[in-house]
């Protein structure tokens, strides 16, 4: 059998991955849980999430019904009494699991309905547990049904429940340390340029850190390489992080609202910072326009992408919103494929000064002597660009879960 679990926590405490575990070991007393368990990140741009929209799975083979139990005891035991927390828990038979596959996609790419999810949860037969409104289901059936292709893995480390709510103790220089010895093999530890230990939570949940990475024996040999305060459980989960899974390939005229996609497209407005420091650009592609957003989070990426200019060919990679302004895509990376040629006039000179424009493209004339010299005789310079083709991705700081970092490689 199958279970699947969502939306036990809140920003105040709990995590989903904490319950899993404890789940896990206690039902290895009754059966053998196969494989590692997994976390699955959904679409990370729906409004309910509480942090990383992320949901468990595990296959289980052991009594059914002695499983059931011990599942809803530790649900009631462990979750969040808390108005936006709605936990789903789905026990799903090993034949019917392939047919969820759909509604992971659904779950990764669109916003999908509590009543949409128990007609999948009925068509699949799945045993389910709810409590609040039940919208843990939609994360529930996903995290079961997804395939995840080529996984990367997380690494968890738990606190001892004495220390939970305390500040946690996670030695920085060690951090960095095991950045530099096992990159790119483990990712987004830590950012150089934000100073920032991107493994460890600042919210009051039991994780003390997670370590992504590629290979799981480097994750262990890295988390023995981690001082911190005392480890209390560790658990290694298979995942779809960084993997780019949340984005489609479309046109901008495709692009709707709560999707991650891939554009390619052109600069079509010259990039400006607003209020609070948020860039903003405009780009087309021949189907439509899009707003690109790099917000104030994103920091030094900000900084890059103000050098583009119209007439830049560019893809970005991003997820979709409608705001006041217009139809947005909140930049994850961006390729600059082919940069425009800025050409600037060389002002001419006659009688021993420049001479004078005489309007827009209309060429210029000597203020002393009067001759003219025509727009098409004025000769041009190339302005060389502060920016190079290649790609571009927001800091680590400012990374979502599903977001393939450049140190992987692209995936399209
Ligand atoms: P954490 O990262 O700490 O585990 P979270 O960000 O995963 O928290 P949840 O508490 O799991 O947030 O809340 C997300 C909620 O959104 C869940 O109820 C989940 O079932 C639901 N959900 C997930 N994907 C979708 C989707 N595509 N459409 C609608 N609801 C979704």
């Amino acid at each position: 059998m199958h279970v699947g679990i969502d939306d036990t926590d809140s920003r105040t405490g709990m995590c989903t991955t904490y319950l899993c575990k404890l789940i896990i070991d206690a039902l290895a007393t009754r059966g053998t849980v196969r494989g590692l368990p997994r976390l699955i990140r959904l679409n990370p741009n729906i409004p309910y999430k509480t942090r990383g929209n992320g949901a468990l799975s595990f296959s289980f083979e052991g009594p059914r019904d002695a499983a059931i139990s011990i599942i809803s005891s530790f649900l009631d035991a462990y979750y969040e009494h808390d108005e936006n927390t709605n936990p789903g828990v789905v026990v799903v038979s090993d034949e019917n699991v392939s047919d969820l596959g759909g509604h992971y996609l659904r779950a990764l790419h669109n916003v999908v309905t509590i009543e949409e999810a128990n007609e999948v949860a009925d068509s699949v037969d799945a045993y389910v547990m709810t409590r609040g409104n039940g919208r843990g289901l939609i994360g529930a059936l996903a995290a079961v049904g997804a395939s995840v292709p080529s996984p990367t893995y997380e690494l968890i480390a738990y606190r001892r429940p004495s220390a939970m709510g305390s500040q946690r103790y996670v030695d920085a220089e060690s951090v960095r340390d095991v950045e530099m010895r096992y990159s790119p093999t483990i990712f987004d530890s830590y950012d150089w340029k934000n100073k920032y230990v991107a493994i460890a939570p600042n919210s009051p949940c039991p994780v003390l850190y997670g370590i992504r990475g590629t290979d799981p024996h480097v994750l262990y040999e890295a988390a023995r390489a981690i001082r911190s305060e005392p480890v209390e459980k560790l658990q290694l989960f298979l995942t779809n992080q960084a993997t780019d899974a949340h984005i489609v390939d479309k046109r901008i005229c495709e692009a709707g609202p709560y999707e991650s996609v891939h554009v390619p497209c052109a600069v079509s407005e010259r990039p400006h910072f607003e209020h609070k420091g948020h860039l903003f650009f405009k780009v087309e592609d021949g189907s439509g326009s899009l707003i690109c957003a790099a917000y104030e989070p994103t920091k030094e990426f900000r900084n890059v992408m103000a050098r583009l200019v119209p007439g830049d060919r560019i893809e970005v990679w991003g997820g979709v919103k409608d705001t006041d302004y217009g139809r947005t895509i909140n930049l994850e990376k961006v390729r600059v494929v082919e940069l425009a040629n800025i050409v600037k006039n060389e002002v001419p000179a006659c009688c021993g000064t420049r001479m004078r424009s005489v309007g827009a493209n209309k060429g210029y004339r000597c203020k002393k002597c009067g001759r003219r010299i025509t727009h098409e005789d004025v000769s041009t310079r190339s302005i060389p660009r502060d920016i190079d083709t290649g790609y571009y991705e927001v800091p680590v700081i400012a990374r979502r879960h599903l977001a393939r970092p450049l140190v992987l490689g692209i995936t399209l």
